[in-house]
């Protein structure tokens, strides 16, 4: 094989590769555990602390001195003490400055402060260039090297070449750095670490508020009504029965929910005549958490099918057989094959098999690792057109199973609809206008204003 003098080059260890000493301010939580990173990851630490005497907890390694003390020795301090305690950098000024000061501090409420702690370091310390970052990275995931969910790390800073040195820094210790841009960026960061799953609140509060009702309904339907009016006790019903009729109606509904903003948006793009106008707030909320809604819309899916599966060893299940058995077997009589009710059931099945198969799909197309894969269309072609194919699939699948129910007045307990028929509302409603919305009559005009066509530009604003 022929090597080149530049592979070579490569090959050979580069003795100048030796990382430049890093200090840290604080030896708290965060200080130790980001400072034993380092330390495992090739740089020399010292840290500024109030007391320089040496403790079981800070890295084996690592130099403690006076805060003036070991700000000399590096270029890159990093400020691991909480903001309100800045105020004794002031008298560091000199020695701070020129130097490299990270941020990684967080608040405790968001927007806890009118300017973001970096901010208010950089004012604290002109002299200084602040970077924000390792602020969304905790000082457990640090020392346990659980880093898998928190791999990526923001940065921001008015120093491009600050920037750099720290996102350096960050790779070594095998982290992603992502550039957010100056420190007005900072804020953002900042209250990043304080959101509770900002794009799920919506989704889960929705889907505990449905199922609530649908179990009290089931509830009252199955349970209450046979016991008040045909002395049965069906109270197990809770376990099992209900759950497997809540979570379908949940999946169902969910997955309708997920397509309904998407054909409210087109209404309204098609009424104004423009797509320059920005949606209702609820309207562009409500979009922005369809992901969530499927996947919770999955997970209710994914249950009922565990239910259904479970179904054949519960004890009511082989009481109802062997009853039917006995019955035929007293009469003598075996009850012939129905045909139509084969069919059904087959259909039923074959319909909620494939509606899942597709459920999942989306499920899959959805996370981050597969859909980085595909390019715009063919995530549009598995979310809209697939998606549509599994919202159809599985109202059918409802249809087939419950559509007997519609006809039949004993399903009308207390005059109420069974749930089934509540199940189909919103699937079928989204269903009829997306068929209209296909009719080549609305579909070219929708098409042209996506694309930029205006009924009548002066009233865009
Ligand atoms: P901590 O355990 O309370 O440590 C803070 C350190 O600040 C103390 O150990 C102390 O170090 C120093 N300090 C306290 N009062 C001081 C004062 N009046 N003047 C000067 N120094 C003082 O807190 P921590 O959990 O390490 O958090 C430190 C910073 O990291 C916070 O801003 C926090 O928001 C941020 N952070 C923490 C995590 C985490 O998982 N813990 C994650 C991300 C960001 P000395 O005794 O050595 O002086």
């Amino acid at each position: 094989m022929n090597k080149n003098s530049s592979n070579i080059m490569a090959l050979t260890p580069n003795t100048s590769n030796k990382r430049e000493t890093v200090c840290i301010f604080g030896t708290g939580d965060f200080g130790r555990a980001l400072g034993h990173k380092m330390i495992q990851s090739g740089y020399p630490v010292v840290y500024g602390s109030r007391s320089t005497q040496i403790s079981n907890l800070i890295p084996k390694d690592a130099e403690v001195l006076s805060h003036a003390e070991a700000a000399q020795k590096a270029a890159i301090i990093i400020i691991a003490i909480q903001r309100q305690h800045y105020n004794f950098l002031i008298p560091l000024a000199e020695i701070l400055h020129g130097k490299v000061l990270v941020d990684i501090s967080n608040n405790l409420k968001l927007n806890q402060y009118p300017e973001s702690n970096a901010e208010y370091l950089a004012q604290l310390l002109p002299g200084s260039r602040v970077v924000k970052a390792f602020n969304t990275v905790s000082a457990w995931a640090l020392q346990s090297g659980t880093l898998d969910a928190s791999r990526q790390v923001f940065v921001c800073g008015d120093d491009v070449e600050a920037k750099q040195m720290v996102m350096n820094i960050v790779r070594a210790l095998g982290l992603t750095p992502l550039d957010k841009g100056s420190l007005l960026a900072a804020q953002e960061i900042e209250n990043y670490p304080l959101q509770l799953f900002p794009m799920w609140k919506f989704p889960i509060f929705l889907s505990l508020g449905l199922t609530a009702f649908f179990f009290f309904y089931c509830l009252a339907l199955d349970v209450i009504y046979t016991y008040i009016y045909e002395k049965k006790n069906f109270s197990f019903f809770i376990a099992i029965t209900i759950p497997n009729r809540v979570c379908p109606v949940m999946a169902l509904i969910l997955l309708a929910l997920v397509y309904l903003p998407g054909i409210f948006a087109a209404i309204i793009q098609l009424y104004r005549g423009t797509k320059y106008r920005r949606f209702p707030d609820w309207l562009d909320k409500w979009m922005l958490c369809r992901k969530q809604l499927g996947l919770i819309a999955l997970a209710f899916a994914s249950l009922h099918v565990v239910f259904s599966l479970v179904s054949p060893m519960r004890a009511f299940v082989s009481w109802r057989t062997g009853k039917g058995i006995i019955s035929q077997a007293l009469n003598n009589k075996t009850e012939p094959l129905n045909n139509t009710n084969a069919w059904i059931s087959d259909s039923y099945l074959a319909l909620g098999i494939l509606g899942f198969f597709l459920f999942v799909l989306l499920g899959i197309t959805s996370l981050p690792s597969v859909s980085n894969n595909v390019n715009w269309r063919e995530f549009r072609f598995v979310q809209s057109k697939l998606g549509y194919l599994a919202l159809i699939l599985c109202t059918a699948h409802t249809l087939v199973y419950g559509g007997k129910w519609f006809l039949s007045p004993s399903a009308y307990k207390w005059y109420l609809p069974n749930i089934y028929m509540l199940s189909l509302v919103v699937p079928c409603a989204v269903l009829v206008v997306k068929f209209v919305l296909i009719f080549p009559c609305v579909d070219r005009p929708l098409t042209q204003i996506r694309q930029g066509w205006e009924r009548n530009p002066k009233h865009s604003e």
